[in-house]
């Protein structure tokens, strides 16, 4: 692989906004739990041997839609080989068409078990409705809450007791501090397993499906305890676009992506236009390696400061 860097050390950024840290405490006062503070560390949140928001990167990756079992095993299959450590997959489809494809149900819960036995993969699924989140968290190892349910409070306080990890997807007309308030209801009815998602938001923009708040991201990773993870997908709705807002989530700092991938997306019962078939998948985890590798130098250099020594330089972690 071939890099070229204007100089042998590459940092991220480093944010020159603590001076307007106070006016953020005023601002997301409504959620105190899942806010940075003096006593309130980052949050691990574990799943299976999993640890989300512990430094790796997190890979989730699967259809948007559970179709059939030839479909999901085969795309379980390809998506660990290329790196992912979570299958994603919807049973129960939010969609915004009553006369779409609305999911298999319980029978794709099932499946998404079988994909999980056979690969290892743990399972995210979505959970639309409160009264199934007692099923579906029999089967998923994190519960999804979608965008169109951020603000369905019900929702969040039974998926919140049923003990299960909860990926929390932003509204897509909510504002940052509308998704911490939903966060904190979660942390609240006693379940500190969150997980932040940014899946892109309606904007004047339309020339593509959502408009990606990087900045989001990068404001969350400041001020919030949670791990975020990055949507590209449903955050631009083509595939052409997938794999470049998948770094620039990562250089905003996101703990992990959220990405579609269906093993013939042309015809796929969801989503298609932005999933990648295999080898786009297998194409944007190779590309995004030297991403990966300059979070992880961050990280490390973070290590070391913290105990005196010296940083460690990007090209040695290249090789
Ligand atoms: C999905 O993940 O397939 C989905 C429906 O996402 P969102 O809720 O972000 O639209
Ligand atoms: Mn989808």
């Amino acid at each position: 692989m071939c890099i070229v860097l204007r100089s042998d050390t590459l940092t991220f950024p480093q944010n020159g906004a603590h001076g307007v840290r106070a006016s953020w405490q005023e601002l997301f006062a409504a959620s105190p739990d899942v806010l940075i503070n003096a006593s309130a560390h980052k949050t691990v949140v574990p799943v299976l041997d999993f640890a989300i928001g512990e430094g790796g990167l997190t890979i989730m990756a699967g259809p948007c839609s559970v179709e059939s079992e030839a479909q999901l095993m085969a795309t379980a299959h390809h998506v660990r080989r290329a790196g992912a450590q979570f299958l994603r997959g919807g049973a129960f489809k939010p969609r915004s068409s009553p006369y779409a494809f609305q999911g298999l149900g319980v029978e794709g819960l099932k499946l998404l078990v079988k994909a999980r036995e056979e690969t290892g993969l743990a399972i995210v699924t979505e959970v639309m409705s409160e009264n199934d989140v007692s099923l579906v968290a029999e089967y998923a190892d994190i519960l999804q809450i979608g965008s169109r349910s951020m603000e369905n409070y019900s929702l969040l306080e039974a998926a919140a007791r049923s003990g299960r990890p909860i990926l929390l997807k932003r509204g897509m007309v909510a504002t940052i501090a509308d998704m911490l308030r939903s966060a904190q209801v979660i942390v609240a009815n006693g379940n500190p397993n969150v997980i932040l998602c940014e899946r892109g938001i309606r904007t004047f923009e339309t020339a593509l499906r959502n408009t990606f708040d990087a900045a989001g991201i990068a404001l969350l990773k400041q001020i919030c305890r949670l791990p975020v993870i990055a949507d590209p997908s449903h955050a631009c709705g083509h595939r052409d676009l997938v794999a470049a807002l998948a770094r620039i989530g990562i250089a905003a700092g996101a703990d992990g992506l959220l990405v579609e991938v269906h093993p013939n997306p042309d015809k796929a019962l969801s989503d298609g236009d932005q999933s990648l078939d295999f080898a786009e998948f297998e194409a944007m985890m190779t590309g995004l390696a030297p991403w990966i590798a300059l979070r992880t130098v961050k990280a490390q250099e973070g290590e070391a400061d913290q105990h005196g020594s010296s940083g460690i330089h990007l090209m040695e972690a290249l090789g």
